[in-house]
């Protein structure tokens, strides 16, 4: 059987410094049994200086076939100025559109040496780990109509929440899927009390779970609940399983309780692509920083998760992924630190590949 296969997108800013640390893990995993055939291409501003556009078509095509691919970020002041079509950010929202990736998920996990981090108090989130799923095709940012139109003689700016029965579907059975490979839990977040869609999405998860999962425990919150829930007790969570624009809001919200940017991965699920992986984008949160870019300030571990992620999610590659994020553990608890990872009591930063060789180590 031929190795699965990656495309390396590293795009723009800092994405070519922390893609280059992820470079390395991915050639020690293939010393120590698990290959993969990788390869890259530009997205992005990158990709507009070498093709002329934020997202080529043979670029697509290339994801397209790939069994995952690996993102770093894009975009950048050099590029402010570019026509809305050309503009970096572009590249990357065709790519996640044409890929039809609609379970985002993103994990918020505290690694014990920056639970001091976090914005809440230490035994608050000692130990967190839990994984939003956000749907990321539908609802508010796409529903129609949508639009700024004339009603009388005043503007009115309209959105529609809205939701099909088959989309809600597809985002329950990932989360569903998932937390049979976690702590076997989900919470689904809407506002069912005011929202037609949410109870339509509510009626929609319980039916998924009732005929197809049933062994998983199942739970129903208001989102402005589920809200105050994760910053007052985060831990009581798994999975939770929300809508577009819910997700977009709860995900930042749950990122901040494990401190910095530069920790965060996150990954992009859609049906399967050609060789039965689901077709995949891992990505860390964090941009494209053009405020540390070019200095080797980069913090690589959220992008070095990402691929953690990809191990996990798209290849069942568990006790590898568990190695991954012990041998991150073990460099924070060693007193590795990033720039970004520093307290206000200071400390001296190693480098982006630093970091990246101390992992391998760690490995
Ligand atoms: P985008 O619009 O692409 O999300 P942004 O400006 O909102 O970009 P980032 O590019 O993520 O956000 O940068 C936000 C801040 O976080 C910057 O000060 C940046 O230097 C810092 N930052 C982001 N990622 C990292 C990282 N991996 N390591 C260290 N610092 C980071
Ligand atoms: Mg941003």
């Amino acid at each position: 059987m031929p190795n699965p296969s990656l495309l390396i997108l590293a795009g723009d800013g800092i994405g070519p410094e922390v893609m280059a640390e992820v470079r390395k893990v991915i050639a020690w995993y293939a010393d120590h049994g698990t290959a993969f055939d990788v390869s890259e291409d530009f997205v992005g501003g990158a990709a507009y200086d070498g093709y002329g556009t934020p997202l080529a078509d043979e670029t697509l095509a290339k994801a397209m076939a790939a069994d995952a691919v690996l993102l770093g970020a894009v975009g950048g002041p050099k590029y402010d100025t570019l026509d809305f079509a050309l503009k970096p950010e572009r590249g990357l929202l065709k790519l996640r559109k044409e890929l039809d990736l609609y379970a985002n998920l993103r994990p918020a996990q505290c690694f014990d040496a920056l639970a001091d981090f976090s914005s809440l108090k230490r035994e608050v989130v000692a130990g967190l780990d839990i994984m939003i799923l956000r749907e990321l095709t539908s609802g508010m940012y796409f529903g129609e109509p949508r639009g700024i139109f004339t009603e009388g003689n005043e503007r009115v700016g309209i959105n529609t929440h809205r939701y099909t029965e088959s989309e809600i579907a597809r985002a329950a059975r990932s989360a569903f899927q998932l937390a049979r490979q976690r702590g076997n839990k989900v919470c689904s977040m809407e506002k069912a009390n005011v929202m037609e869609a949410g109870i339509l999405w509510r009626e929609v998860v319980q039916k998924i779970h009732d005929t197809e999962f049933p062994d998983v425990q199942l739970s129903h919150m208001y989102a402005d609940n589920g809200a105050m829930q994760l910053v007052r007790a985060p831990k009581q969570f798994d999975v939770i399983l929300t809508d577009n624009l819910f997700g977009d809001i709860l995900s930042d919200a749950a990122a901040m309780l494990t401190g910095s940017l530069g920790m965060l991965p996150s990954a992009s699920l859609g049906a399967a692509g050609p060789n039965g992986y689901p077709r995949a984008m891992y990505e860390p949160v964090h941009g494209s920083a053009p405020d540390i870019a070019g200095q080797g300030k980069a913090n690589p571990i959220a992008c070095i998760l990402s691929f953690g992620m990809a191990l996990r999610y798209s290849f069942a590659l568990g006790a590898q992924a568990d190695l991954l994020e012990a041998a991150v553990n073990k460099v924070l608890a060693d007193g590795l630190r990033t720039a970004d990872l520093l307290g206000p009591e200071g400390g001296t930063p190693i480098s982006t590949s630093q970091m990246g060789d101390a992992i391998i180590a760690a490995l």
